[in-house]
């Protein structure tokens, strides 16, 4: 545990986490000497144009809201087309799902590049230290600074002493691999990705979508997601640099034991996709492709994020995401709260082992139950009726439970933590036996033509969510679980109510526990509730 007077914090890596983590902490501990560490010009793959409502708050914080908003993108929400027939490449025909309405809290489509710029821009102008160099070596100091060695521009060894040392070296997962951390993540994903500039917008309208009509935003600056066989596509509209040609990320994401395709060229992109969703190929073979990357098998994980001894793994220096969802920034954006929570409680001389585990157990249980949705979401995927069922439960989680949570601060809060955590083990389960009751209903119903594939948005997005509101979190979660209980009624129905004696209670206990919640935290704050206190052991 850190003193009173300890007040250095050192960054390795400064792209989106290292400077995002390093402006928010800035802003945060303003007496605090902030040291970013980074590579010089170094040549990485740069993925990760879809925001979240969370990193997007986030960057509205360390003040580049207006910037945001200017030079970037608005994103109108994720919109997912669900191909009715996947096998046939004449057919155009999908359930297209996107929000009716402009979703409640912003978020953007970024150009990763100049974002990058201008984050480093900020953090010298919130008077970070910004040091060019290679991160090579770390003493642990125990109780005593920690100490990194970095390889300057002249090529000279140096040092940093620093009370709090925050990883943020994406792939390169400095700590990780000197703490040898590093643990086999239970599923794999590859992915093949490129920008593409100069094409032709107006292919996408050659779609025949079943949607509901609106007029409310233009549908291309969506996150668009195509849902294919094992894999899915995303298509993300961003702001050039200098001018005003089109330009658009598109890119593929597929579990590598069940996609029987390695994608790794333009040419093999175009072959499989065009198979599944010629309208993709032939917007991109109207255009020209900037640049191309590749990732195989490039899922991995670590057990451990946080320490009380002052060290902390964020981003991909710690764990990778699936970026369906685009949960990349968000699990980041959560991260660097947290971290923050802790080195505050550190400095107040409150820091506890129990804060520490408690922050990174709510941190890994969102992660790896989110990566465990969507791992086994590609053995479905090409399944309208099963995916667009499983998506929007978990928008219902997203916008119902996650968001507003954030917004109340109960990741960074002990009891906040512990509650959402009871929240998700009682979830797990039933949401296990949900999955198989919709496997059991698609194949007895079969194929469903697209307009039987019914858009639900309308009851997922949190539509009267604008901040953070403690006495409406008990609805919230109420709403939360009455979806789910709603949703699991509706696949009985279509399952010819299979296994009924097991699915009816568990829909009565989603709906019980909506109830109790609501009561319990009436007119309050729930995690204040002396029940709820008792219940989550605090
Ligand atoms: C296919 C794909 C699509 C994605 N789509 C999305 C999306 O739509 N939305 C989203 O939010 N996320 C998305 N993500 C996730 C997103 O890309 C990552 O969350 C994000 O890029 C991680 O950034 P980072 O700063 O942690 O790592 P990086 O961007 O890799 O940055 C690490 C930095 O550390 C530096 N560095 C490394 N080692 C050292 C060292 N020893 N010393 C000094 N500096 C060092 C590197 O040079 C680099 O600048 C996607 C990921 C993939 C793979």
């Amino acid at each position: 545990m850190m003193g009173h007077q300890a007040k250095r914090i050192a960054i390795v890596g400064s792209s989106i986490s290292g400077g995002l983590a390093a402006c928010y902490l800035k802003i945060r501990f303003p007496d605090c000497d902030v040291v970013a560490i980074q590579k010089r010009g170094a040549k990485f793959p740069v993925v990760g144009e879809s925001l979240t409502e969370f990193s997007t708050l986030l960057l509205h914080e360390v003040g580049l809201g207006a910037y945001l908003e200017e030079k970037h993108f608005h994103k109108y929400g994720l919109t997912f087309y669900f191909k009715e027939k996947i096998e046939d490449p004449s057919s155009y025909r999908y359930a297209a799902h996107e929000a009716m309405r402009i979703p409640p809290m912003p978020s953007n489509q970024v150009n990763r590049f100049t974002l990058a710029k201008r984050l480093q821009e900020r953090a010298v102008e919130l008077g970070i230290r910004v040091v060019e160099g290679t991160v090579s070596d770390v003493a642990m100091g125990d109780g005593a600074p920690h100490r990194l060695t970095y390889v300057a521009e002249s090529g000279e060894s140096q040092t940093v002493d620093a009370d709090w040392i925050v990883d943020a070296s994406g792939r390169n997962r400095f700590l990780a691999k000197k703490l040898g951390l590093a643990q086999a993540p239970p599923f794999q994903r590859s992915a093949f990705w490129f920008r593409l500039e100069n094409f032709n917008r107006s292919i996408l309208d050659e779609m025949e979508q079943v949607k509901t009509p609106h007029h409310c935003f233009d549908s291309y600056f969506v996150t668009h997601h195509f849902l294919g066989k094992h894999n899915w596509l995303w298509a993300i509209p961003m702001r050039p640099e200098h001018d005003d040609r089109n330009l658009i990320s598109i890119g593929i994401v597929y579990r590598p034991d069940l996609y029987p395709e390695q994608i790794h060229s333009v040419e093999a992109f175009l072959r499989c996709v065009g198979a599944e969703h010629p309208v993709v190929a032939k917007l991109v073979r109207s255009g020209t492709i900037v640049d191309t990357n590749v990732f195989r098998n490039y899922f991995y994980e670590t057990r451990q994020s946080y320490s009380k001894q002052g060290w902390f793994l964020i981003g991909d220096a710690g764990d990778t995401v699936d970026p369906l969802y685009s949960t990349g920034m968000a699990m980041t954006s959560i991260q660097i709260k947290q971290v923050a929570a802790i080195i505050e409680a550190d400095r107040n001389g409150t820091l506890t082992d129990e804060l520490v585990n408690d922050l990174q157990a709510l941190y890994k249980k969102i992660r790896n139950s989110m990566q465990y949705e969507i791992s086994t979401m590609y053995e479905v995927m090409a399944d309208p009726f099963q995916s667009h069922l499983r998506m929007h439960c978990a928008s219902a989680f997203y916008f119902f439970f996650l968001l507003p949570s954030w917004l109340c601060g109960y990741i960074t809060d002990r009891a906040g933590a512990r509650l959402m955590m009871k929240f998700l083990d009682d979830g797990i389960g039933p949401f296990q036996s949900l999955k198989e009751l919709l496997t059991h209903a698609s194949a007895r119903l079969g194929p469903r033509p697209a307009d039987e594939i019914r858009n639900l948005y309308g009851s997922t997005v949190n539509w009267r969510l604008t901040g953070p509101n403690e006495q409406m979190l008990p609805n919230d979660y109420a709403t939360c679980s009455w979806f789910f209980a709603r949703i699991r009624l509706y696949a009985l129905r279509r399952a010819g109510w299979h296994q009924w004696h097991k699915h009816l209670p568990l829909c009565a206990i989603d709906a019980a526990k909506g109830m109790l919640i609501r009561l319990l935290g009436r007119g309050g704050s729930l995690r204040e509730a002396g029940l709820v206190r008792r219940y989550v052991g605090i």
